[in-house]
């Protein structure tokens, strides 16, 4: 892959699994430096263990591990805040890191919809700004992208929560891009379809499930994660330099009707 990243430093949360986890092996291959957050330790271990990692860590290529590895929770709010002030400067942030659980809107508890509004949606706002702070105040720019879904726009049952966070993920990537565009900081969000990773194989495993929700989908199959770890580098590149308060979908057409 191109380097496009080079001598940049992204942070990727909800980076021990699935779309998270790919992107950061995304990034490095494309010569960028990468904090990659999330909170379960044997994860970030493992991701460690890469040979990805092991390859590019060597001091012939770059001076610094290119991963350095955070076990952080980020709906702690302060944990989130001492991280990107440790961190020297970010260039790029992907606000990845999700949850759902499958409640009808009838059984939807209190605890469950802060839960998933905590982790979707409120620590990537406050992420966010912490970030651009320093973006902001070192002038030089940077690019936020948010992993979104179908979702935000189709309503999705048993999916109360996680809609709504979604929805709400849209309309804070549009804000921030318009109140940040000002200062060189491009936001975006990418919307994906289904992916296999184990969030999707938790709500989607179930064949006769699956293949009507594939039914709907123009191009008749489900995302893969590169789809998506593509539309997350071409939104952190100066490939879309022009772009700005996107909502991208990555949907096979889903969302053509
Ligand atoms: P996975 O469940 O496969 O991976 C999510 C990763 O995020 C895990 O490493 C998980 O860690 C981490 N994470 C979850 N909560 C937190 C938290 N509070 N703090 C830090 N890390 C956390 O999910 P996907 O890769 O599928 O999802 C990634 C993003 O893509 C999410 O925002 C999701 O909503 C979105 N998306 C997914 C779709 C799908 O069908 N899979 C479709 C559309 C959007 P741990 O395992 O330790 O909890």
């Amino acid at each position: 892959m191109a380097t496009p990243f080079a001598g940049k430093r992204a942070l990727v949360t909800g980076a021990g699994k699935g779309i998270g986890r790919a992107t950061v092996k995304a990034l490095v291959e494309c010569g960028a430096e990468v904090i990659a957050l999330s909170r379960t330790e044997a994860d970030l271990h493992s991701l460690k263990q890469e040979p990805f990692y092991l390859t590019f860590q060597s001091p012939l290529w770059h001076e610094v591990p290119s991963v350095k590895t955070e076990c952080v929770d980020v709906s702690d709010l302060p944990a989130v805040e001492a991280v990107v002030k440790g961190a020297g400067p970010i260039h790029l942030l992907v606000n990845n890191a999700g949850v759902t659980q499958l409640l009808s809107v009838l059984d939807t508890t209190p605890d469950a919809y802060d839960r998933i509004m905590s982790v979707n949606l409120k620590a990537p706002v406050f992420l966010s700004q912490y970030v651009a702070r320093g973006m902001v105040e070192r002038g030089d720019g940077g690019a936020i992208v948010n992993v979104s879904s179908v979702a935000s726009s189709v309503a999705l049952t048993d999916h109360l929560a996680y809609c709504t966070s979604k929805a709400g993920m849209d309309m804070a990537t549009k804000v921030m891009a318009l109140e940040l565009g000002p200062h060189k900081i491009r936001v975006n969000a990418v919307n994906p379809t289904v992916v296999m990773t184990d969030m999707g194989k938790m709500a989607w495993s179930d064949p006769v499930k699956s293949s009507n929700a594939m039914t709907q989908i123009p191009l008749g199959r489900f995302a893969e994660e590169a789809d998506v770890v593509n539309a997350i580098v071409f939104l952190l590149s100066d490939q879309s330099s022009m772009l700005s308060g996107v909502t991208l979908p990555v949907d096979g057409g889903r969302l053509v009707h």
